[in-house]
């Protein structure tokens, strides 16, 4: 064959994967949809369109379901994501948690587990004890689908190398250079994702939270620290080291208090629930009256994010103005991130959005004054759907994107292969 027929050869192929992903990702987006309606979107022939459906109907990532009476003629049939194009597993391990859950390609959790892990656990028991919940989840979801293991992923709260799954680093576990994918490569055969539990949260909210449809998107994530990840067009922007979205650490004080990166006056020095903590426990400590004394027994160090939301909601002055302060600050920040990177949309999530109505009042004080007037109009500042599940969302998310990027890819249907 000579070098322009082989050229020939794979850009058709290339071209039937780009219309494949074209038309799965319409579905997901517009379901149930018609034939008609996927031509009338993707421009292409009523042809094409069939001969591609038939295609992700016999891989089973389509199906057609009961149709729509239009009142003359045969109505068109619609066509949907198939739930039981097999099962995706996914799970988090966070500073003192483990988390898994399992869903059908809908997706329909079938599977649920988060587990308590002591804060000074060893990096083997963690890993031990993850897979196994991972494979009492395997079982029950291979039970309750076709058995098509479609991927697995894990989400953690440090710095991954993404092409390896490695995790180079996490200050909150005191992880060094765990090869995770790896380890999970050895116990499940499916492909494996692992990254960053931000990166993550950012693609749950895009696939199946309020950043639905919206290209370009900011998460940010408020809890011990501040985190985040962005999507461009869709996709992650990692950076060229993979390191991308470290926005709690963009300097905002050069003065200010020293972070646990070896800065000062990081962002999230003053926008994150450590700081939160940190006001209380000044006000109190200054005779401040407060309810949180009772609510925590007198024990400064038993207090909690709900408590001080709770205690805010009771108008209590001392959590009130403690969480007024770190919406102020995350105002701030925020507003250079509007004027910087004009994403279409900020997304709120982490423990702190559980405050969302107090903070949001003094986040829009601060954009209505800081951020450029035609920035701050065209991006929407909302708070996250996916809560405490947004990082195992999102790593369904990631397998979703991996399968919708390429579903002529025979990886995903390799184990129904084997299997026959
Ligand atoms: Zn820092």
């Amino acid at each position: 064959m000579s070098g322009k027929q082989m050229y020939q050869a794979g850009d058709q192929t290339l071209l039937r994967q780009i219309n494949l992903s074209a038309i799965l990702n319409h579905i997901r987006v517009e379901t149930p949809v018609s034939r008609v309606v996927l031509a009338e979107r993707t421009g292409l022939n009523k042809a094409t369109i069939s001969n591609l459906i038939n295609e992700l109907i016999d891989k089973k990532f389509v199906k057609e379901i009961g149709v729509k009476s239009s009142g003359l003629g045969r109505p068109p049939s619609q066509l949907i994501l198939n739930p039981e194009a097999g099962f995706i597993l996914s799970s988090e391990i966070g500073a003192d948690f483990i988390s898994v859950i399992g869903t059908d390609f809908s997706p329909k959790i079938l599977f649920e587990v988060t587990e308590k892990i002591n804060h000074n656990s060893d990096a083997s028991s963690v890993i031990n004890l993850l897979i196994s919940h991972l494979k009492k989840a395997q079982e029950i979801c291979s039970q309750n689908t076709n058995n098509n293991f479609l991927g697995l992923a894990l989400g953690v709260p440090g710095l991954v190398d993404y092409e390896t799954g490695c995790l180079l680093f996490a200050p909150n576990l005191q992880w060094k250079d765990i090869p995770l994918k790896k380890l999970l490569e050895s116990e499940f055969s499916a492909p494996v994702f692992v990254d960053n539990e931000a990166n993550l949260a950012t693609l749950g909210e895009y696939y199946f939270g309020n950043a639905f449809n919206y290209e370009d998107v900011l998460f940010l994530s408020v809890g011990v620290g501040l985190g985040g990840g962005m999507l461009r067009q869709g996709h992650l922007l990692r950076g060229v080291g993979g390191m991308a979205g470290e926005f709690g650490h963009m300097t905002a004080d050069p003065d200010g208090g020293l972070c646990g990166c070896g800065n000062r006056g990081c962002w999230e020095t003053q926008a994150s629930q450590r700081v939160l903590f940190k006001y209380v426990h000044e006000a109190i400590i200054n005779g401040e009256d407060s309810i949180l004394r009772e609510s925590c027994c007198n024990d400064l160090s038993s207090l909690n994010t709900d408590l001080i939301v709770e205690a805010a909601k009771k108008n209590d002055k001392v959590a009130l103005d403690a969480l007024k302060k770190v919406g102020h600050h995350l105002g701030i920040g925020i507003a250079s991130l509007i004027n910087a990177l004009n994403p279409g949309i900020i997304v709120l999530g982490g423990i702190l959005s559980s405050a969302w109505e107090i903070l949001e009042p003094e986040i829009n004080h601060e954009l209505s004054t800081r951020a450029l007037y035609w920035n701050r109009e065209s991006t929407k500042v909302v708070l996250g759907k996916n809560g405490k599940q947004s990082c195992v969302m999102g790593g369904i998310a990631v397998v979703y994107q991996a399968i919708l990027s390429k579903p002529h890819n025979n990886e995903y249907i390799e184990n129904e292969f084997q299997r026959r």
